[in-house]
């Protein structure tokens, strides 16, 4: 994590331009290159130890998000709507605060089992056409250290 915070910025534009090869790629070249990293990089990566994620992004929330997190917190969908969510920029629903108000102190989600499918999916690099999402997979490598990681070493298989 410390190297992650200390490089991050720093390796931006070169994971940029790594970004700009991939879309030269084939779906199926860049699809084998994240879901075999991402593989690799999760299997030594300690998400507990991080909680980047939660801690400074919102997913997006949809409605089956707030049905399942209104039941698991015993509370009327408007009553989540009023104390946790928002509309933002895009016009899509978010939470109104980071770190994620269900984040515990121990880095544990406090509603794990009825999380947001965006969080379960996160930072979507298991994902089939990960082609089409190549310029967020850039802008996670700034929060999220295993995608730097997965960046990190794309130009060691290229
Ligand atoms: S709902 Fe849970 S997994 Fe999703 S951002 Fe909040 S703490 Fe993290
Ligand atoms: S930012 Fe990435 S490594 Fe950190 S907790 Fe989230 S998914 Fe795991």
């Amino acid at each position: 994590m410390a190297e992650f915070d200390k490089r991050k910025s720093a390796d931006y534009l070169e994971n940029k331009k790594k970004i700009q090869e991939l879309k030269k790629r084939s779906s199926g070249a860049v699809d084998e290159f994240f879901h075999e990293k991402h593989e690799e990089v999760f299997s030594g990566m300690d998400c507990l130890e991080c909680a980047n994620c939660c801690k400074t992004i919102s997913p997006i929330i949809t409605q089956e998000d707030m049905d399942a997190l209104a039941k698991h917190l015993r509370i009327s969908v408007t009553q989540l709507l009023k104390a946790y969510i928002e509309m933002d920029e895009e016009g899509d629903f978010v939470f109104k605060q980071t770190p994620c108000p269900f984040l515990d102190t121990d880095n544990k989600c406090k509603v794990y089992e009825s999380r947001p499918k965006a969080c379960k999916q996160y930072p979507h690099t298991n994902r089939r056409k990960m082609k089409q999402i190549l310029d967020l997979t850039l802008q996670n490598s700034l929060t999220c250290p295993a995608v730097w990681k997965m960046l990190g070493d794309f130009g060691l298989l290229s």
